[in-house]
């Protein structure tokens, strides 16, 4: 895929509008920004075109007002947190279009920032709409989008805006599909998946569209469970679910087709309570296991977790969402944080390209503090899960 980014802006940029779509979706709470992990990410996009002369627009959503204002899902408090991460001052314009849009751009110099409120105070926003897009593409010369955590949706802001302004991309939306295009697009092989989590049902897309695409696939978390039972296990009372058997062998079975290999936790560690630091007891998994109703499997025992790390030694590119288990409670932690290590090493000696996302993935990886150790980690959620199960991203089409 090609497209253009900060590298083909045209030579005279200085003095020119640019509306920037940037993620400022950052948790707060009592009106102030409690993560600024988001605004840490953007700056690079910022400050390159401020120090370049254009006048940054930055556009951004926030929480789901559904169309209408809503004062708590107001960017003014962002812009402050902005300010202090960008050590630049940073403008606020109460509203993304109308007279108050078109006034703040106007007073405007070369190099300055303002950030206009949420567009999704618009229903014209998530509904794509021409004429509200043609609103805010007034106040710019060039589009750059930077958000690829909001890609895998064609709003206004996101898609719609790429097709009347020239559109680049921004360096936080660049590395993330060059990362991504390593690991997926164009990869080193043997290519290898860990997906993990809680269930089949919420990843069947993702299963799908992986078998036909990796060397191997390696299940962790509550929804091995469902595939070993699905191969005639007993489970008791672990998480698992008996309506998606018949999906699970079926991915089996085209896995089979596609060479892919399946690799299934061979043991297991088991309970009876669901709660941190509960006894275990670690049970070897096969077809015919049989787990008493009360018992259930939390995390993947230690013959997985060699094995598992076995396969990651063959491997010339990872790519992983999911944890192994309830890594929120000790010991179930154990899998996922003994098998992240082993990565995170793997990829420093330089023998292996790990890209890793997911909302809960990412925690257990910070969690395992190997997140720096890995080539990229996706804090993208949904983009990046859909990017995963081989989905087109409208925001990174209408950029090519
Ligand atoms: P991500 O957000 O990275 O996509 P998921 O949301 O699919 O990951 O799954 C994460 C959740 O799965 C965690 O809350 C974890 O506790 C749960 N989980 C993992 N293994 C098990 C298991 N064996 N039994 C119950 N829950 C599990
Ligand atoms: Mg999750």
């Amino acid at each position: 895929m090609t497209f253009k980014t900060l590298d083909d802006l045209p030579e005279d940029i200085a003095g020119k509008r640019a509306l920037v779509r940037v993620d400022l979706n950052v948790p707060m709470a009592d009106g102030l920004v409690t993560d600024k992990t988001r605004l840490t990410r953007i700056a690079p996009t910022i400050e390159e075109l401020s120090a370049k002369g254009a006048k940054v627009i930055l556009l951004a959503h926030f929480g789901r007002p559904k169309g209408k204002e809503v004062e708590e899902m107001s960017l003014r408090p962002v812009a402050l947190a902005l300010e202090e991460v960008l050590d630049h001052r940073v403008d606020f314009g109460s509203n993304c279009i109308g007279d108050i849009a078109l006034k703040e751009v106007e007073e405007m110099a070369s190099g300055d920032v303002v950030l206009l409120e949420n567009t999704r105070f618009h229903a014209g926003e998530e509904n794509n709409d021409p004429e509200f897009t043609k609103q805010l593409a007034i106040n710019g010369d060039i589009y750059v989008n930077d958000a690829f955590s909001a890609a895998h949706r064609a709003h206004a802001s996101t898609e719609g805006l790429a097709h009347l302004l020239p559109a680049y991309a921004g360096r936080t939306m660049q590395a993330e599909l060059e990362a991504l295009n390593s690991a997926l697009g164009n990869p080193t092989r043997p290519l290898g998946a860990v997906v993990g989590g809680a269930k089949v049902s919420t990843k069947i897309d993702l299963l799908e569209n992986l078998v036909s695409k990796i060397d191997v696939l390696i299940i962790g978390g509550g929804m091995a469970n469902t595939f070993i039972a699905a191969n005639g296990a007993q489970m008791g009372a672990s998480l698992q679910e008996a309506d998606m058997h018949d999906k699970a062998r079926a991915i089996m079975a085209e896995a089979a087709k596609n060479d892919c290999r399946i690799i299934l936790p061979i043991d297991g560690r088991v309970t009876t309570e669901f709660a941190a630091n509960a006894p275990v007891e670690i049970v070897d998994f096969d077809e015919n296991t049989k787990l008493r109703d009360e018992q259930m499997s939390l995390d993947a025992g230690d013959k997985a977790i060699k094995n598992v790390i076995a396969e990651f030694e063959q491997l010339n590119t990872l790519i992983w969402n999911g944890p192994f288990g309830v890594f929120e409670m000790p010991p179930f932690d154990t899998a996922t944080m003994a098998t992240a290590k082993a990565a995170a090493e793997l990829t420093k000696t330089g023998r292996l390209v790990s890209v890793a996302g997911g909302g809960d993935t990412v925690s257990a990886l910070n969690q395992a503090g190997v997140a720096d150790d890995f080539t990229y980690i996706s804090t993208a959620g949904g983009a990046f899960l859909e990017w995963m199960e081989g989905k087109e991203l409208p925001g990174v089409k209408a950029l090519g």
